[in-house]
């Protein structure tokens, strides 16, 4: 069967030669008639020689999302299928921890399956398509998933406006099985976190800090720990499990750190842990004013680039809170400080920690530099896999 064809401009093959899986509209000569949105198309170069194949969506700026670069192979629900199998195979490791029943199942284009998001809470499972290609696959996807996972129940929240760049409107709520609760409980390295499915961050919690927290965690005993960006106090768990003498947590979001009061309790620890509902900015400034010093710095803000055209004010945003994190930080101890923005590649990012290492007038060494845990891999060819970036530092 032959498909509806794009035909690309002339010398703009390269990045799609080299895997990267999405064609933007800048690269586009031309798109058949018959070719509408949301089904397959074949993608070929100036002179009509395949490349790919992948799903269209005119409405975006990436007009094609690949999904296979075989001319043989079919785009149809059995590649979903064989992607989603595979994914949840490559997750073999985590499924059979019994310290960890929360984690991702399927990343996105670094899974193959462009603009899907699958992440496992325990019995339930939370889906995102962020893509028309996603979105329109979504009822086989979530067939699948509800015979391979066998969860109690599919929860949908597909809230994140990058949909609106595809064409499609937020949109949540259960999708299959028996409606999940305001509340539930997963465990992560053995610590139980009580989630928000219906309304926390992203999917209800960041699984893609699940190694850092560990990392960063184990080196809190008898330290003064502030967990800047604190969501529901997830690092400051790990880190007074670990011994941390006491915790501060700065966070905007009431309800966030109301969850974290909870999740200490869960997992019985009575740290004393002072917390503080505000902007972190001026919090941030307030106790660098103050003089406040503490043994460990965590600095884990939301995504302040969401895209290119947002670097430049995020940098100086990273700048801003890297320099007052770098200052609360007593000589000889430790900032670990994360971004989430793709837009930001790791170079960009430890440039920015060093220049506020320059402005502080300390001495910054990394001890190891962090990313996301092996269940957010990073598919080589599209770099923008790879979001989230840590530098664990000594400060002196
Ligand atoms: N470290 C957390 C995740 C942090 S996500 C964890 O391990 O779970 C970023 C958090 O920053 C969110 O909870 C968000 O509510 C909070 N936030 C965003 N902007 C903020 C600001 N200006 N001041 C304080 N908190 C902010």
């Amino acid at each position: 069967m032959t498909l509806p064809r794009v035909i690309l401009r002339r010398g703009r093959e390269r990045s799609l030669r080299q895997r990267h899986p999405w064609l933007f509209s800048g690269a586009v000569g031309r798109v058949e008639d018959t070719a509408v949105d949301g089904s397959a198309v074949d993608v070929l170069d100036a002179d009509h020689r395949f490349i790919a194949r992948g799903v269209l969506n005119t409405r975006s700026q990436i007009v094609v999302r690949v999904l296979t670069w075989d001319p043989d192979e079919v785009a149809d629900a059995s590649l979903w299928r064989r992607r989603l199998v595979r994914a949840i195979g490559a997750r073999a490791g985590l499924a059979a921890d019994p310290a960890t029943s929360a984690y991702r199942l399927v990343h996105a284009e670094a899974d193959g399956l462009p603009g899907l998001i699958v992440d496992r809470y325990g019995d339930w499972v939370v889906v995102q398509a962020l893509s028309l290609a996603a979105e329109l696959a979504l009822p086989d996807v979530v067939g699948l998933l509800a015979e391979q996972v066998e969860p109690l129940g599919v929860v949908n929240r597909s809230e994140d406006e990058v949909r609106l760049k595809e064409g499609l409107e937020p949109t949540s709520g259960p999708l299959w099985g028996r409606p999940c609760p305001d509340r539930i409980e997963v465990l992560e390295n053995g610590f139980t976190f009580r989630v928000d499915l219906a309304a926390g961050h992203k999917t209800g919690f960041y699984l893609d800090q699940r190694d850092n927290r560990r990392a960063v965690g184990s080196r809190c005993d008898g330290a003064s720990v502030l967990n800047a960006f604190s969501y529901t106090g997830a690092f400051s768990v790990y880190a007074a499990s670990a011994g941390a003498s006491a915790l501060v947590e700065l966070e905007a979001s009431h309800a966030a750190l109301a969850l974290a009061r909870e999740n200490h309790a869960l997992n019985g620890l009575d740290v004393p842990c002072e917390q503080v509902a505000a902007d972190a900015f001026a919090a941030l400034r307030q106790m660098r004013d103050s003089r406040r010093q503490f043994d460990v710095v965590v600095l884990d803000p939301p995504k302040f680039a969401p895209s290119r055209a947002r670097l430049e004010g995020a940098l100086r945003g990273y700048k801003d809170i890297n320099l007052l994190g770098i200052k609360l930080v007593r000589p000889g101890g430790l900032l670990a400080t994360f971004s989430c923005s793709g837009a930001v590649s790791p170079e960009l990012f430890q440039t920015v920690v060093f220049q506020a290492s320059v402005d502080a007038g300390r001495e910054v060494r990394a001890l190891a530099v962090l990313g996301q845990g092996e269940d957010h891999p990073v598919l080589l060819s599209f770099p923008e896999s790879r979001y989230l970036k840590g530098l664990l530092c000594r400060v002196d």
